[in-house]
């Protein structure tokens, strides 16, 4: 399926060769699930500056809150030389208009989390993240990020993929004219998918948009913006699905026999106890929305977030 959504990826990720080593670290989770709803855009720090393919290996040393990238055998500092080409990269991909980033785990370059920094006794501490990625969250802070190994973990695979689907929704609507009417409209339609992340982000956005008119519209989209992911990077769990669920549920309060209501309240149960996936009760809502016509939660992001292939809410 062609797409306009723009990955960022490690490129050893993809299979190309060009670790030190001159080998890759192909993820077949990335290129062939993945690969079907997004466009990626490879980024190799360590080659793209100018180190070869070959080349020594190295690592983070010293501080993790500032370490410096040094090889592993002939000690050449490379801290500059990554920071300023990592400096004109993110120039670059600020263009692409990324709605995510995948990178490759472990690296002193492209790790994300836990990295190992070895202290001045050569022993290595687990606390710090690659040169590139620290400059990538510091120039990008809400665009979505994750390691390729986190995403073997349903819950952070499906958070992560929600949020790079909720950036292209988002961009979006910055596309279309910036009005109040046009975020009170977005703000409707991912009302649930917000809730769904934090209730209380959703109504602190709620009395942003309420007092929208008053605000300047670069300034009212920022704000939003800013409250819009800081609800999201906190991950969707079951009890706020459940609330979420009964939610809907409510509804339909007039139109659902007292047999379909039942059947509703078992799946949302089963779902709760951890004995069905999520994806259950949403298709049984869906079904409902379709039969007894409910404009609303048609418009409803939350019931349709991201291609049902993709498969993220048949975990239990
Ligand atoms: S981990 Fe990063 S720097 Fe290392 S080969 Fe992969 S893309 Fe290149």
């Amino acid at each position: 399926m062609a797409s306009e959504i723009k990955l960022g990826v490690s490129t050893c990720l993809l299979g190309e060769k060009v670790r030190f080593d001159g080998g890759h670290k192909h993820n077949r989770y990335v290129t062939q699930t993945l690969g079907q709803f997004f466009d990626f855009v490879p980024v190799c720090p360590e080659s793209e500056c100018g180190l070869g393919i070959p080349r020594e290996a190295m690592r983070l040393v010293g501080d993790a809150s500032s370490p410096r990238l040094i090889t592993n055998k002939t000690h050449i500092d490379h801290t500059d030389r990554m920071r300023s080409w990592s400096d004109q990269r993110l120039s670059a991909l600020q263009k692409e208009d990324l709605c995510g980033f995948i990178f490759k785990k472990d690296s002193p370059s492209s790790g994300l989390h836990r990295v190992k920094v070895y202290n001045d006794k050569g022993q290595p501490v687990k606390n710090g993240r690659g040169l590139f990625a620290a400059a990538f969250t510091e120039r990008f802070p809400r665009i979505p990020v994750e390691e390729e190994g986190r995403l073997n973990d349903s819950v952070l695979r499906e958070n992560f993929i929600e949020r790079v689907f909720a950036m292209q929704r988002w961009r979006d609507a910055l596309q279309r004219k910036q009005t109040v009417g046009n975020l009170v409209d977005f703000h409707t339609r991912e009302k649930l998918f917000i809730m769904a992340h934090s209730q209380k982000h959703y109504r602190e956005m709620g009395r942003l948009v309420a007092a929208g008119k008053a605000l300047k519209p670069l300034d009212l989209y920022n704000r939003y913006e800013v409250l819009l992911f800081k609800a999201l990077d906190l991950k969707g769990t079951v009890s706020k699905n459940t609330n979420v669920l009964m939610h809907i549920l409510g509804y339909f309060k007039k139109q659902l026999s007292s047999d379909e209501k039942q059947e509703v309240l078992e799946l949302i149960q089963n779902y709760r106890s951890g004995h069905m996936p999520l994806i259950v009760p949403v298709t049984l809502m869906n079904h409902f929305v379709r039969k007894y016509r409910q404009p609303y939660l048609a418009t409803q992001t939350y019931l349709n977030p991201h291609p049902i292939e993709l498969q993220l809410r048949n975990h239990v």
